[in-house]
């Protein structure tokens, strides 16, 4: 089995704590932070541009897991990676230019993902599966708070699973993620986890442990 590695939100961070919070995260030895990047049309919210990345870079030593909600994320591909990103997962929904973002992003060094909505088939990652380091399955859509994770989507997590073989590609998942649900998705395959609410809502040090014993 691929190795764990959680992914905790920044969107659920408490930003007047930011510093604090990310040496907690630091100190748990937690392998990525994921930034949600929004931009108000592909999903209705905003959240952290370039600026933004490139000020957590700065704050934090843990890699930069960027996740582009974003339409055309073509246009802002340099200024990503200029700031600092070093994992970026592009919605498959978002472009018609998929393979030149994949390009793109790996001519630059970085690593590169793909992301699919809950109602987009894993089909569609099929000529995808040899260009990539990462896929990124959403267990609630993107750029919305309930109703919270979608079990129906724990077969997606297996089919994926199945496709991915041995190719050296990361299972990430993305939405309402907490104890209760971690182990039904690593068992589908999963061994990347992003967690916002869970994680900052109390003791953030607790909350890691306890997603690791339940995984
Ligand atoms: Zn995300």
């Amino acid at each position: 089995m691929r190795k764990l590695k959680l992914a905790p939100s920044v969107f659920g961070a408490d930003l007047g704590n930011l510093r604090e919070q990310l040496k907690i995260l630091e100190e748990n030895d937690v392998e990525l932070l994921h930034v949600d990047v929004m931009d108000g049309h592909f999903v209705e919210k905003m959240a952290f541009g370039p600026d933004h990345i490139k000020m957590l870079k700065n704050m934090t030593s843990i890699p930069l897991d960027v996740h582009l909600m974003i339409e055309k994320p073509e246009r802002k591909l340099d200024a990503i990676i200029d700031a600092g990103a070093d994992i970026i997962t592009i919605h498959q929904e978002s472009t018609t230019r998929l393979y030149s973002c994949i390009e793109k992003i790996k001519s630059r060094g970085r690593k590169a993902g793909v992301v699919l909505s809950p109602a987009t088939s894993e089909d569609t990652l099929k000529y995808v599966l040899d260009k990539i380091d990462m896929i990124l399955l959403m267990t609630i859509n993107p750029g919305e708070d309930g109703p919270g994770f979608h079990p129906e989507l724990v077969e997606k997590m297996r089919n994926v699973h199945r496709f991915i073989g041995d190719r050296p590609i990361d299972l990430e998942v993305d939405g309402g993620i907490d104890n209760t649900n971690i182990q039904v998705c690593r068992e589908a395959g999963v061994n990347v986890f992003v967690s916002g609410g869970y994680v900052f809502k109390g003791d953030i040090a607790e909350k890691i442990r306890s997603l690791r014993e339940n995984a």
